[in-house]
């Protein structure tokens, strides 16, 4: 038998990296099988942060997959977001919070739940097994935690999430807020970001019936950062075409005000746009009061209407 394989999403998130960081920890040490975290792109400088104040080096990208060994996906099920190069007959596990959408050709092991983050779905797989955390391994979970569930205030937040910050954090010991400041200052932070970058930060494709739609999000504290309207348009326009979607988005998500800004880049994107949400877009913007997660409040009900 080859080694598990572990990988998040493209475009990888914290979580998408923590996860398989710790997902090694917990095959290696508690299933006892040999395990390999990777990423599937470049770290975000939110996760670059996170993993330089815990001295620690990134996983390496992944390349060729040998073909006795196993996959396991983290944070991601979705083909579209799977790394290009996988063989997915090779995938044995999946643990995740995003809806199921693999078709497998055998049984695999699977754990999805509606929780806020990837990492806390690993902390309960640890505290099920009754296996201590140690403080670097708790300081990675929360921090996938509370970036994802935007410190606990993204409408995908359980109180799991809440109970598990909590108990991390008698092992991890660090000031949350603090310690989230900077993360989102990181977040927010487009050094080294070119426009194009950033729609693609964190960009995910979807099928949404017969459609394929692209959708990026930008989570800040600072949205006038990106004064760049006309370039960012630009670019959503030329990622439509050159990846033959056949409708794109861009939200950039306010995380102190709780809303977001859509781009809206062309006829059929502000048609639907408008009918989900509601609101008239101006000037290629559309604003989503209350609006945060694209998971639970856009690609529903964007799927809804475009299955229709
Ligand atoms: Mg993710
Ligand atoms: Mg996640
Ligand atoms: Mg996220």
């Amino acid at each position: 038998m080859g080694k598990l394989i572990i990988v998040g999403h493209k475009n990888p998130d914290t979580d998408s990296i923590v996860s398989a960081i710790v997902a090694q920890e917990y095959f290696s040490k508690v299933l006892r099988q040999e395990a390999q975290a990777y990423r599937a792109g470049n770290l975000n400088n939110e996760t670059k942060f996170v993993l330089q104040s815990l001295d620690m080096a990134a996983p390496e990208l992944i390349a060729s997959v040998s073909a006795d060994d196993s996959l396991v996906l983290v944070d991601h099920n979705e083909t579209t977001q799977i790394f290009e190069q996988l063989d997915l007959a090779q995938v044995e596990y999946i643990v995740d919070h995003h809806k199921l959408a693999l078709r497998t050709d055998k049984p695999i092991n699977c754990r999805v739940e509606p929780i806020g983050s990837t990492s806390s779905l690993l902390a309960k797989m640890f505290q099920e097994k009754g296996v201590d955390i140690s403080e670097k391994i708790a300081k990675l979970l929360l921090a996938g935690i509370l970036s994802d569930t935007l410190n606990m205030t993204s409408p995908t937040t359980t109180d799991e999430d809440r109970t598990l910050v909590m108990k991390l954090n008698t092992i991890a010991k660090v000031d949350i807020e603090e310690f989230v400041g900077r993360m989102f200052k990181a977040k927010s932070s487009l050094e080294g970001v070119s426009v194009s970058e950033i729609i693609s930060l964190d960009y995910k494709v979807f099928n949404m019936g017969n459609r394929k739609v692209g959708i990026g999000t930008w989570e800040t504290t600072c949205p006038e950062s990106v004064n760049k309207k006309e370039e960012i348009q630009e670019a959503l326009r030329e990622k439509k075409e050159v990846e033959k979607l056949d409708l794109i988005f861009f939200m950039v998500v306010d995380i102190l005000k709780q809303n977001s800004e859509l781009y809206i880049i062309g006829e059929l994107e502000q048609l639907v746009a408008e009918k989900v949400f509601g609101g008239k877009a101006k000037d290629g913007l559309l604003l989503l009061p209350g609006v945060v997660s694209r998971k639970k409040q856009i690609v529903p009900q964007l799927t809804a209407e475009l299955t229709k």
